[in-house]
């Protein structure tokens, strides 16, 4: 679960140089098992409820075998012509999965982070502005991107449930674009994206949506009601490595102004010169990487093994646990929920205060048997169970509660 180990302590267990010789394939691996796995973290066990999972499965899996094998570079469409036509069709495919409008643009980013960064950079090609606003619960690569960029970054105040106010949005004369998070990463609070689009429309300026792990849901249409808003964006981001069934990394970035993209990052040296109409097809020309994985055949491999249904019954089951979590916090006197539990994530606290709740949380760490993290809520130290993991069942969430039921004082 969380690696019991110290900082510094597997690398003093490793040589510091490399071998003269070549080395037995078994010494390796041998040293793979003794080393470096008492150093993992198991981000892949059903008992994982840290940050948010990131949920490998074994179609995914095997499809980044076979990526690895093949080692197809995206610089250009004639490099890597499937993998480049795959992505663009996965793209689709998954648009459609999550209900989102026809003939938007659709690419693949490593992470989340790089997908604002480029959305960011869009938007002020686009509007010709340096200021991102957000709200104070936006994630820190919004931070980052807007640093990285050297635009100015303005955050906007939040409501009682962690939503950005968009009475609060003030003058939007120099803002370049809103990033609008649905699913924040502390609570799963969700910004008002149809208030905050109203405003973008009025007042031109970009609207970035951040749903790197509640994108998923929108496979469920009962859950859709969150994304109300979303179609009217310039741009979206889902990780499909968070809670889709798909590993690191894979972050789907949708565009309704590919253009701006283009703008943004297109750079075309002579020696990659090709016909235009292979040209408008390079995915490179859409973000800041030249050499791109073959990221799309994880994705297709888990929408054609999975199915459809089968994406929606992880999510809807893993909603459902949250939910029945949620119902033993608040039926338990020794605790109190701190934020609402949208979709698959609890906040809470021990009521009798943050002393309690950080002990708590480092004894079921402790235990080996969960992996919890936690957050700060109404300036209260928060527990955070985040469900998402490939191979987490209910049981597995009951037996979570079974362990904080014994290790919680009253
Ligand atoms: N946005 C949100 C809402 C997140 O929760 C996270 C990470 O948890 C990110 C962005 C950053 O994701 P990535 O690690 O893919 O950059």
């Amino acid at each position: 679960m969380l690696a019991q180990v110290s900082p510094g302590e597997i690398r003093a267990r490793l040589p510091g140089a490399p071998p003269e010789e070549p080395e037995p394939f078994a010494t390796v691996l041998q040293d793979l098992d003794e080393v470096l796995l008492p150093g993992v973290t198991h981000w892949q066990h059903p008992r994982y409820f840290a940050y948010f999972a990131t949920s490998a499965s074994e179609p995914a899996i095997l499809a980044e075998l076979l990526a690895a094998t093949l080692n197809s570079v995206a610089i250009l469409w004639r490099t890597a012509p499937a993998s480049t036509e795959l992505e663009g069709l996965v793209l689709d495919w998954t648009a459609q999965l999550l209900g989102l409008p026809g003939g938007w643009h659709g690419h693949i980013e490593d992470t989340a982070s790089v997908s604002t960064l480029a959305a960011l950079a869009a938007a002020r090609e686009a509007t010709g502005r340096e200021e991102v606003v957000c709200s104070q619960e936006a994630h820190s690569s919004v931070d980052k991107a807007a640093r990285i960029l050297g635009m100015r970054l303005r955050k906007v105040p939040c409501d009682e449930e962690f939503r950005l106010r968009p009475d609060q949005l003030g003058k939007l004369s120099d803002a370049a674009a809103i990033v609008a998070t649905v699913g924040t990463t502390a609570a799963t609070s969700v910004d008002p994206v149809a208030a905050i689009a109203e405003r973008c429309e009025r007042d031109g300026v970009w609207l970035h949506v951040d749903a790197a792990y509640a994108g998923a849901a929108m496979v469920c249409p009962e859950h859709r009601w969150a994304f109300e808003g979303v179609e009217r964006a310039d741009s979206l981001v889902v990780n499909a490595h968070k809670w889709m069934l798909t590993p690191v990394d894979c972050s789907l970035l949708w565009t309704a102004r590919p253009e701006a993209f283009r703008a943004a990052f297109s750079v075309v040296p002579e020696y990659l010169r090709t016909p235009d109409a292979e040209d408008a097809l390079s995915l490179s020309e859409y973000g800041p990487a030249l050499g791109r994985r073959f990221r799309s055949l994880k994705l297709w491999f888990v929408l054609r093994h999975f199915g459809v249904s089968g994406v929606r019954a992880h999510i809807t089951g893993h909603v459902e646990s949250a939910r029945w979590f949620a119902g033993k916090v608040d039926a338990d006197e020794r605790f109190e929920r701190l934020a609402p539990t949208e979709l698959s994530l609890v906040c809470f606290a021990h009521r009798t205060g943050d002393d309690t709740s950080e002990r708590l949380l480092e004894a079921v760490n402790a235990s080996g048997r969960a992996f919890l993290t936690h957050t700060r809520l109404h300036d209260r130290y928060a527990l955070r169970v985040a469900i998402g993991a490939t191979q987490t069942e209910h049981r597995h969430v009951e037996a979570l509660w079974d362990l904080i039921d014994s290790l919680a004082p009253n």
